[in-house]
This record gives C-alpha cells, sequence and structure tokens, in this order.
C-alpha cells in the first residue's frame, strides 16, 4: 500500500470531516481495510495455529460453510463483495462466537456450528460478521477512540503506524450503533438468498433460552443484550415483506456431523 503524504489533502479533508458523520468512508480507501486485515489475521492464525482446523482434511464441513459465505456475499447487498479477499477458518474451540477482521477475513468457532439448530441460523451470525467488515466497523471505531485527525495523519503517513495501532484497536468492541448495523444487514442479505431471513436472530432467541450456562454467560458479558436485538431484526424481517426461506436443517445435521468430536457440549 502506498501512503502519500499530502498536507494540503490533509487539511482539505479535515475541513470535509469535521462536517460529517462517516464521511471519512470516501477518503480513507478499502485498501486500509485489506492491510489491517491482513496484518491482524496473522496474528489470529498464530494465536490459534493448533486450533484451525485444516481445510483439507476437513474439505466436505469448509465446503458446507463457505457455501453459506459465497450466497451471502451474492446476495447482492455486500458492497465489498469483489474489493475484499472474503476467507473464512474454523476454529475449533467451544467458544459460541464468530469474529470477522477487516477486509473480509471470518473466523467461525466449532462451539458455535454445534449450538445452532439450522444454516438459516449460521448464515444470520455470518451475515452479521460480513456486515462489520463490509461496513467498515473497525475504521469506524478507529476514527471514534483516536479521534479523526489522528487517524488521517496516520493513513497519510507512511502505513507502518497505522498498522500497529490497528493491532491494539481491533480488540476494542464495536458500538452498539455498528452492532444494530450488522443486525440489520443480516438480515438483508438473507432476505435475498435461499435462507429463511426470520432466522437470522435465532442465535439471539437460543441465547436467551440459555443464558445458564457459562459460554452464553460469556458472550453476554461482551455483547448487547440479545432481547431487544433479536425483536428488531423480526420488525426488520417484517418491514422487508416477511418473506419465508429455507433453513435447511436436515443438511445442518450434516454439517454438525462432520465437526470434531470434541466439539460436542451438552446444551
Ligand atoms: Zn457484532
Amino acid at each position: 500500500m502506498k501512503f502519500t503524504k499530502n498536507i494540503v489533502i490533509f487539511f482539505a479533508l479535515m475541513v470535509v470531516f469535521s462536517s460529517c458523520g462517516d464521511g471519512w468512508k470516501n477518503y480513507i480507501s478499502t485498501e486500509v481495510d485489506v492491510e489491517m486485515g491482513k496484518s491482524a489475521q496473522n496474528q489470529y492464525d498464530a494465536i490459534y495455529a493448533n486450533q484451525i482446523l485444516d481445510e483439507k482434511e476437513n474439505k466436505e464441513l469448509y465446503n458446507s460453510i463457505n457455501l453459506i459465505k459465497e450466497r451471502i456475499l451474492k446476495s447482492g447487498n455486500v458492497t465489498h463483495a469483489d474489493d475484499f479477499k472474503w476467507d473464512l477458518k474454523i476454529i475449533n474451540d467451544t467458544v459460541l462466537n464468530a469474529f470477522c477482521l477487516p477486509g473480509g477475513k471470518i473466523y467461525v468457532y466449532t462451539g458455535l456450528i454445534n449450538y445452532l439448530d439450522n444454516e438459516a441460523q449460521l448464515a444470520g451470525v455470518i451475515g452479521h460478521e460480513i456486515a462489520h467488515a463490509d461496513k467498515r466497523h473497525s475504521i469506524d471505531n478507529m476514527a471514534k477512540e483516536m479521534g479523526l485527525a489522528a487517524l488521517i495523519s496516520l493513513v497519510f503517513g507512511d502505513g507502518s503506524s497505522l498498522i500497529n495501532i490497528a493491532q491494539n484497536l481491533l480488540g476494542l468492541k464495536f458500538s452498539r450503533d455498528n452492532e444494530a448495523q450488522a443486525d440489520e444487514y443480516s438480515v438483508n442479505y438473507l432476505y435475498n438468498t435461499v435462507y429463511d431471513a426470520s432466522e437470522a436472530n435465532g442465535f439471539f432467541e437460543k441465547l436467551e433460552k440459555d443464558n445458564q450456562t457459562q459460554e452464553v454467560s460469556e458472550f453476554l458479558s461482551t455483547h448487547p443484550a440479545p432481547e431487544n436485538r433479536k425483536q428488531v431484526m423480526l420488525e426488520h424481517w417484517l418491514k422487508l415483506g416477511g418473506k419465508k426461506g429455507k433453513k435447511f436443517e436436515e443438511n445442518y445435521s450434516r454439517i454438525k456431523s462432520l465437526l470434531p468430536k470434541n466439539t460436542e457440549k451438552s446444551w
């Protein structure tokens, strides 16, 4: 990535930025997301080196989960479907979660796959994570944490300092607005696929019922409460027209049977 120093542009942008909320999106190239994502991906791949399922050894499992990702990317609602290289890796751990790094690097825990009841529910969570990357929420986060001036000066600096700072900021929680937008787009994406978009909130529905387990409590301590989110997503689905789609329950049982045996938990 080539960063150009241009003090005139910098001050011109300062004026633009001070007058519009997320106007930075028009000026900070998606290359920044891609570079940040690559750098973070290297770190996460090292952290989870012993837990990331090998793609060759788990071909059928990866094909099934990647198909969900591909269907969402082809929904026509993902702005950066072609700009990012959307990788997906499966981490063998009982954690009930998934995450996506800037530039489209998705990680899904086997615990989450095992916990859900159908493919549409998993598509809902993957859609939510894709939305975080597609709406560039990490950059939004950085702009808010550091202030726009500092962020822009980094982008127009030599690049290396941006990557370093990005590493520290990637661990930050997304704002409630970011989470709400990711929820909304998860429904939008699924609505334009074969999946039942009313199931996009299925994860939250299950969490609400099961809030006594330790893994669920951990999730709830770092994310906004599911109840309200579940309802908002359902209302959004109704607003879109309430069209029903497929849940692929049987196929999902097959997907779960492909998980490593140590993933199983007594929920
Ligand atoms: Zn989220």
